[in-house]
């Protein structure tokens, strides 16, 4: 299973608001009260601070200079 970011969570809602979260830091998601929190999408929008949030992705080193040695033999 690959998770984008380690605080991306299964969809949930409040009955509150207009959007269901996936990220458990989204200042939206944090307001909801937990007597509140509903588990799933409610027929509801994905939250775009959560999109953003799960979408920015981890860490990755990446040496532009680092790539395969081919051997081209003929
Ligand atoms: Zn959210």
């Amino acid at each position: 299973m690959n998770s984008a970011t380690p605080f991306q969570v299964a969809p949930f809602y409040c009955l509150q608001q207009l959007v269901y979260h996936t990220n458990s830091q989204c200042p939206q998601a944090k307001s909801i009260l937990h007597t509140q929190h509903r588990v799933g999408m409610g027929g509801k929008v994905a939250c775009l601070s959560c999109r953003h949030l799960n979408r920015r992705k981890p860490l990755k080193k990446s040496r532009p200079g680092q790539r395969l040695n081919q051997l081209v033999s003929s």
